[in-house]
């Protein structure tokens, strides 16, 4: 059979446009059952139970919704939970207005009504009792006693298998909690993970926990019997979250979060140890500083004994240049022998001790003959030498224990301690003598000189002053003078002489 060109070409168009219909149907029918997958599924919890499933500001959330979350996420349906009176939550999804129920444990009635999935939730039922209640120590103990559950809880079931409890719905677990302190409960039984979180976000304290669960239960998510195609992507669900970990994590990422729950006792106990922990802490710390402040204090000790010993040694320096500077000031620059300051020290001193000692203090005063015309004939300079070449001959005869003072130009002065006027007349002489025998060959002289010398002495006494002795002195050495020069005259040989002589 051989087709024309024209049935050729409606052939054609036939053909292709079932090939469109075949894409099309296949596009379609995958949009709508995306459409259809895309369908929320709403799980309904107890809005009462933190932190499994609560509401804050309008927003459903808890441990249990993160679960659902991932769930739909496995499962590739969107999810949406929402809170509501537990009782209330369960007669929706019977009425069909939601799928399921998140945190559930299954019990008899409910398993007339329910189908139940997989394990979720790990939850320890235990008894709350008001802190020092001894009476209650397991549920034995509840007998007769009032028992707080929530309304259609699990608690409220399990607490029916015990005889001659007392059950009593509360209306919320803070309600419970209070009824409790107040002593209108005897315990409350719930979940120890929601009991724990409200006492801590209601800051009750007072309140105990029996270390002994009186059942531990998996919770689960419930669906309408019957639907059996969610149940099985559920529990599909579950599997994948718990193999790979996310349900590990999320429980691990809320337990991080739980509020801290203490009694009264605990609170004690942690501020107890907080503060020993703190105590010891800030012991350490000052330890570790008084420490550091010792070696500090050991590093300045061995610092302020070196600048000590600087000082000690800057002292004595200063001390010792003092002492020089007190030696200059009291010598005469010239002839190096103590100058007029240093004879009024010295004289003074002596005088004080002789007139203590009741002993004789003997003054002889020199004075070079003619030295203007010394001076005039040989020069300043010439004068000069000749004064130190006289102060050093006197300083010979005299020694060092008796002082010799520069007292004037050309004059000098002797202290003689302990000395009679005749003695003093004698070293006096001797002196003259001296430097009469000064020739130009064996001192630093320009021509032979002679000195005149008067002599006083007496003990001193309190009717007496240091200057008596020196005017007398003074007034021997002018009769000297008068008397021809080149000798010695004494007070005692003046005819005015004041002294009693010694
Ligand atoms: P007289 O025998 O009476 O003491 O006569 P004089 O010339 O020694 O006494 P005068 O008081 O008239 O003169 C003292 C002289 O001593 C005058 C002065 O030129 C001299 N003279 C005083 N001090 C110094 C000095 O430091 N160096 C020198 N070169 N001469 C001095
Ligand atoms: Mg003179
Ligand atoms: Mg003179």
């Amino acid at each position: 059979m051989t087709l024309s060109k024209r049935e050729i070409k409606r052939l054609s168009i036939l053909l292709l446009v079932l090939a469109l219909g075949l894409i099309l149907f296949f596009v379609f029918r995958n949009a709508f059952s995306k459409e259809g997958k895309s369908d929320t599924i709403v799980f309904y919890g107890n809005k009462n139970i933190a932190p499994i499933v609560y509401k804050e500001k309008g927003k459903v959330k808890g441990v249990v919704v993160d679960i659902v979350n991932e769930l739909g996420k496995r499962i590739g349906y969107k999810v949406e939970v929402k809170a509501l009176d537990w009782d209330e939550a369960q007669s929706k999804v019977l009425q069909g207005e939601g799928r399921a129920l998140v945190q559930i444990n299954p019990n008899p009635e409910r398993l007339q009504v329910f189908d139940f999935s997989d394990e979720l939730l790990r939850s320890e039922f235990s008894i709350f009792t008001k802190v020092g209640n001894a009476t209650i120590k397991n549920v034995a103990d509840l007998t007769d006693k009032k028992v707080g559950v929530e309304k259609k809880g699990y608690p409220y079931e399990l607490l029916h298998k015990f005889d001659g409890i007392k059950i009593e719905v509360i209306p919320n677990w803070k309600t419970g909690f209070e009824m409790l302190v107040s002593g209108k409960l005897d315990a409350v039984v719930v979940d120890r993970w929601i009991g724990e979180y409200e006492l801590a976000k209601s800051k009750i304290r007072d309140v105990q926990i029996l270390d002994e669960p009186i059942e531990t239960q998996y919770s689960r998510i419930a669906t309408k019997k019957g639907d059996i195609e969610l149940l099985s992507l559920i529990n599909a669900g579950l599997r994948e979250i718990n193999d790979d970990g996310t349900m590990d994590a999320i429980v691990s990422r809320w337990k991080g979060k739980r509020v801290i729950y203490l009694t009264e006792e605990k609170v004690r106990w942690v501020v107890l140890h907080t503060a020993v922990g703190v105590l010891g802490f800030v012991l350490l710390v000052s330890l570790f500083w008084i420490k550091k402040l010792q070696k500090l204090s050991k590093g300045l000790e061995v610092e302020v004994k070196q600048r000590t010993h600087e000082l000690d040694e800057a002292n004595a320096l200063l001390r010792a240049a003092n002492a020089e500077l007190e030696r200059i000031s009291m010598v005469d620059e010239l002839t190096e022998i103590s100058n007029r300051r240093g004879f009024d020290l010295a004289f003074q001193e002596s005088w004080e001790i002789s007139k203590k000692d009741k002993r004789p203090l003997a003054l002889v005063m020199i004075d070079i003959d003619d030295f203007k015309k010394y001076n005039d004939t040989y020069g300043h300079l010439a004068g000069d030498r000749c004064l130190k070449c006289v102060a050093e001959e006197i300083k010979k005869i005299v020694g060092m224990r008796d002082q010799v003072t520069r007292f004037g130009g050309e004059e000098f002065l002797i202290i003689l301690d302990n000395t009679t006027e005749d003695e003093a007349a004698i070293i006096a002489d001797k002196i003259r003598k001296r430097i009469e025998e000064l020739t130009v060959n064996d001192a630093d002289i320009e021509s032979p000189i002679t000195i005149s010398l008067g002599v006083a002495a007496v003990i001193p006494n309190d009717s007496l002053c240091s200057d008596d002795l020196v005017n007398a002195a003074d007034k021997a050495l002018y009769k000297a003078k008068r008397d021809g020069k080149n000798q010695v005259a004494t007070s005692s040989s003046v005819k005015t002489d004041p002294f009693q002589i010694a």
